[in-house]
Parts: C-alpha cells; sequence; structure tokens
C-alpha cells in the first residue's frame, strides 16, 4: 500500500505548515452511500480543533490519514446526532492514541446531560483530561493565547450555537462554523470578514418552504449570508441525503458569492498564508 497516501500532505508542497479545513463528513441527518455524518477538521500548526463529530468520524479520520492526537478543541453546535454521536468515540480515541490535553470541549449547556452520557459511554481509560464548557449565552466563550472562540445562536428546530473561531497572532486567520439554521443575522455576525465561512445548506432554493419549516438553509441562503458578512471563502455542506450531485449546488450558490467550493468527504481545503501555492501544487498533479 503506498504509504503517502495515508499521510497527511507531504511536507514538500509548501516551505511552512499550511493550515487546512478537512470535511470528514459532508451529510445531514443521516449517513449515505457517498457521504458520511458531519465531521470538520481545523489543522493549526500546534493543534487540531474537532468540529460536530458524527457517527463515523473516528473512521473517516483514519480515512484521511490523520491522527487524534493533535486536536485540543471539539466544538458541538447541538446535540442532533449527526452533529454529536461520534463525540464518545472520538474522545476514547484521543485517549487512545496518548493525547496531551486538556481538550476543551464546547457546546450548548442545555445538551450536557448528552456530554455527560458521551463522555460516559463505555468502558476506556480516561487518561485525556477533558474540560467542558457548557454555553449558556452567547458572546466570547474561550480565549486563550492562540484562539477567541465566540458563539451566537442560530435558528434551528433546537438550541444551536454557531462558532467564529479567531487566530490570534499577526497571521492568525477567522473561521465560521455555521450549522444548523435558517438563514438570519447571527450566522452573517459570525462570518463577518472571516476567511473562511463553513455554511450548512441542507436544501435547494427549490425546497425554500422546508427549509424554513426544518430550520435549514438552501444554497442560496448559504451565498447570501457570505455576501453580507463579505466572507473570504464559503464552503458548503450538510447536504440532504435526497441530493447525489453538488453541482446544483454551486451553480445556485456562485451568482451570489463567487469563491464558493461544495465540500465532499475527505476533501481539503487549505487557507491562510501558502494556501494558494498547495492549491496550486494539487491542481498540477490532479492534471
Ligand atoms: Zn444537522
Ligand atoms: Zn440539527
Amino acid at each position: 500500500m503506498n504509504q503517502r497516501a495515508t499521510q497527511p500532505a507531504p511536507d514538500q508542497e509548501a516551505p511552512t505548515f499550511v493550515r487546512e479545513l478537512i470535511t470528514l463528513g459532508t451529510s445531514s441527518q443521516v449517513p449515505t452511500r457517498f457521504r458520511n455524518h458531519n465531521g470538520y477538521l481545523l489543522r493549526y500548526a500546534d493543534q487540531d480543533l474537532l468540529l460536530d463529530p458524527g457517527e463515523g468520524t473516528q473512521r473517516q479520520l483514519a480515512r484521511a490519514g490523520l491522527r487524534a492526537d493533535r486536536i485540543r478543541k471539539i466544538l458541538v453546535t447541538h446535540f442532533h446526532g449527526d452533529h454529536s454521536l461520534g463525540l464518545a468515540g472520538m474522545m476514547q480515541r484521543i485517549c487512545l492514541e496518548g493525547g496531551e490535553g486538556p481538550v476543551h470541549v464546547l457546546f450548548p449547556a442545555s445538551g450536557h446531560a448528552f456530554y455527560e452520557r458521551m463522555l460516559e459511554a463505555s468502558i476506556y481509560e480516561r487518561t485525556v483530561d477533558f474540560v467542558p464548557v457548557p454555553i449558556e449565552r452567547q458572546g466570547l466563550v474561550f480565549d486563550d493565547d492562540r484562539f477567541k472562540i465566540w458563539a451566537r445562536r442560530l435558528s434551528h428546530s433546537v438550541e444551536t450555537f454557531g462558532y467564529r473561531i479567531e487566530e490570534q497572532g499577526d497571521d492568525g486567520q477567522t473561521v465560521a462554523h455555521v450549522m444548523d439554521t435558517r438563514r438570519c443575522k447571527n450566522a452573517v455576525w459570525l462570518a463577518t470578514d472571516v476567511d473562511l465561512l463553513v455554511s450548512e445548506c441542507t436544501y435547494l432554493a427549490s425546497e425554500e418552504r422546508e427549509a424554513k419549516d426544518r430550520g435549514h438553509m438552501t444554497a442560496r441562503h448559504a451565498a447570501q449570508v457570505a455576501k453580507e458578512a463579505n466572507a473570504g471563502r464559503l464552503i458548503l455542506t450538510h447536504f440532504s441525503q435526497r441530493y447525489t450531485r453538488s453541482r446544483p449546488f454551486l451553480q445556485e450558490a456562485k451568482p451570489i458569492f463567487h469563491d464558493v467550493k461544495a465540500a465532499r468527504d475527505l476533501a481539503r481545503f487549505p487557507f491562510g498564508p501558502g494556501a494558494a501555492a498547495v492549491e496550486a501544487a494539487r491542481q498540477r498533479t490532479k492534471e
């Protein structure tokens, strides 16, 4: 087996560490033949952040050739299964791989019981210090010398917080994680002037009625949020199982917001300094 294929991007692609978003899973509600439950890994030079780990996130991480021991923060927007069922497995995996911790776990305070159950779901040696950060009200919810993380309430069927992750320092990048929600002011607030906006878009505009009823956005909504917020790049994800192709989502979003990509499982989106060079190099190897 080709060893390199299972490893993170080779270092020779860029002289320094290049930040990346890896979309581990991109399906809403249920995993499909082609898409896993949600799961997003943000890679920084010194640590990884894991967002909304749905069922099967462990396996997706392995398929991406990544380890769990660099994860220092886990952010959960809400406790629907497609955003949280993987929490138990991932916490155990971090321990198994000898993660150093502490690992901060951010989630809506109303779901504290679910967090506790995930933490105690089965037998394992808890060698890592997991620090729960239950969020009761929106605002600045985490602050250290590396990251400021802001939470804002979104408009879904259950209590949901979106996140704005501001990396500190001169080159610091800002990422917004917006899911699940109807189009709302807080989504725009979270995404204002970010480098990268990761947004749910469960439906196409033809299903706008259903989107509103169920507390979700269409591709057009997500593009409108990105435009209004002056985001740098938009990554669309969290697609309903009824759609097997992502092209219609891009066709709907692009006329409103040009720099948009549709996520697929295990896709890698470099961002920040050096990202353009990495993307160009990958494009060349594809051609
Ligand atoms: Zn969802
Ligand atoms: Zn949901």
